[in-house]
């Protein structure tokens, strides 16, 4: 048998990393490889689980005034032939609540700032209107300009992420005039630029790149309608508010008012909120599908007490358990990440692993090798925390706790996807930990999960609050939105929200 775990470092530092890679960074040359043309691949998808029908049961609250009814079936979104042609081939036959409700309120022209679960069709409830829009609307990308006008936007913080929001608007607006395009760090410039000039309406991109290709007048702004954040509260996070500024400040740019964004996260800490809404029209709707920041309750989540040293041990014999199923396991640093991915290999787990000083051909090589199950186990840090959608992920280990409670509701949520169960086992190790174990007591509770006592010890004689409220109160809303009836907390310390992948921040 092959274990194929990437070669560590391999000087791709700098694209990576942020302030790299726009002059005196090395030259990219990676082309990566064209996505497959073949009708079966672009539509491939896998089976919603056992739990689909049960997403109908989740306690939907929109806020804001007037906002339209939802809808219960995809005839009723009022999708052009081609585009309800490409969801069907897509295998939805209905839509998930986030669809139902994020779906008209687009499709009205609102503004939004979504939140609802991870893994329960967040990218659809965008994609959809907006392809629906432009379809409806004739757009069609010319190839002959020398600057590109795309009519939306899509950004998202990691370059996983950002290409498979680009593959999905690919295969929704599969066989029509619209054309998307995706740009993002790692990958040779000229190809890029190259890519956008052949006609671009959807621009998917991470900001860096994006932001690059604005700057160098590639891209213009001036038939700009639709601004999507994905994963939007780490997008206005302190690692890429700046970025985002300067995003919605570039010359031509459509004001606030003249254009619609629309904001997408599993998590949203209330000061990302406060700051979301300089960002949207002021009678933008809030969708709440749950609990805000809530974990997927398809997932079952068992938190084992360990300490530093027993760890690889453990995560050893854990791995025996699961076998071939897919297992992705979250460290911390990407130091770790090197270093578990060797120690998994050596024990003979076929493992690769995933961080942010890979070079970009190493990163799409070891998903690729974890997508196809070549490399059953993948070793990640945040880079891969949120928002990737891979069939068969059936366990989440979270090897290092994540240092903020919404990384880890991000990281199990790479499993119980779309309705399908899936495990996830967090090691605490109260030494380091401590600080996250009442927020974590409540993202459990909230969850229907068994609560360890020792947790709960922890928990209540800790002095560290993350967030946590002991009482599951309803804060009244501090937001504009009428009624604000979705659950707030009390107002959390820093720690909260600083940025969770501080050790593998990706810019570009
Ligand atoms: P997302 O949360 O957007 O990453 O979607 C999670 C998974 O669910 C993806 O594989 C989607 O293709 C799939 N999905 C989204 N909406 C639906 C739907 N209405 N019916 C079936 N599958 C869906």
């Amino acid at each position: 048998m092959k274990f194929c775990v990437s070669p560590s470092g391999g000087g791709g530092g700098g694209e990576g990393a942020r302030g790299f890679g726009r002059g005196g960074g090395p030259k990219v040359v990676y082309v990566p490889p064209p996505p497959p043309e073949e009708e079966s691949s672009v539509f491939a998808h896998y089976e919603t689980g056992i739990n689909f029908d049960k997403y109908d049961d989740i306690l939907v609250d929109v806020s804001g005034s007037n906002s339209p009814k939802a809808i219960m079936t995809f005839e009723e979104a009022g999708l052009c032939e081609s585009l309800s042609r490409n969801v069907t081939k897509s295998g939805y036959v209905k839509p998930t609540p986030v669809q139902k409700h994020g779906i008209p309120i687009i499709s009205a022209g609102r503004d939004l700032m979504a939140c609802a679960q991870t893994g329960s069709g967040k990218t659809a409830a965008f994609l959809l209107p907006i392809l629906q829009q432009l379809m409806s609307d004739g757009v069609a990308a010319s190839k002959f300009s020398e600057v590109q006008e795309p009519e939306a936007i899509i950004v998202a913080p990691t370059r996983e992420l950002i290409n498979q929001i680009y593959l999905e608007a690919r295969k929704f607006a599969y066989g029509t005039c619209v054309r998307p395009v995706v740009v993002y760090g790692g990958i040779n410039t000229g190809y890029t630029i190259r890519e956008v000039l052949k006609g671009c309406n959807v621009l998917c991109g991470t900001p860096g790149r994006l932001l690059d290709i604005i700057g160098r007048g590639k891209v213009g702004l001036s038939k700009l309608r639709y601004l999507v954040l994905d994963e939007a509260d780490r997008m206005l996070d302190m690692g890429f508010e700046p970025d985002m500024r300067k995003l919605v400040s570039s010359p031509g740019m459509p004001a606030k008012e003249e254009r619609q964004t629309l904001m997408f996260s599993a998590t949203y800490p209330e000061d990302i909120q406060r700051l979301a809404a300089d960002f949207l029209k002021t009678d933008y709707l809030f969708l709440a599908v749950g609990v805000v920041g809530g974990a997927c309750s398809d997932v079952e989540q068992h938190i084992i007490q360990v300490d530093q040293y027993s760890k690889r041990e453990q995560l050893l014999e854990l791995l025996k358990t699961t076998g071939t199923e897919r297992t992705m396991v979250f460290v911390e640093t990407k130091r770790s990440a090197d270093f578990i991915a060797t120690f998994l290999c050596q024990e003979k787990v076929p493992t690769t692993s995933i961080h942010g000083d890979r070079e970009q051909r190493e990163r799409e090589k070891a998903l690729g090798d974890f997508r196809s199950g070549q490399c059953p186990v993948l070793v990640a840090t945040s880079v891969a925390a949120r928002g990737l959608d891979i069939e068969h992920v059936q366990h989440v280990v979270n090897f290092d706790m994540p240092s903020s409670i919404d990384e880890y509701v991000h990281r199990i949520g790479r499993t119980g996807r779309c309705g399908n169960t899936g495990r996830a086992v967090s090691f605490f190790n109260p030494e380091s930990d401590t600080p996250l174990a009442r927020s974590l007591v409540k993202v459990l509770a909230g969850a229907q999960q068994e609560v360890p006592s020792w947790l709960e010890e922890i928990a209540f004689s800790a002095h560290g609050t993350t967030g946590f409220n002991p009482y599951g109160k309803v804060f009244a809303s501090t937001d504009t939105r009428k009624g604000g009836s979705f659950q707030k907390e009390p107002p959390q310390p820093a720690v909260q929200n600083t940025s969770a992948a501080a050790d593998d921040e990706e810019w570009e």
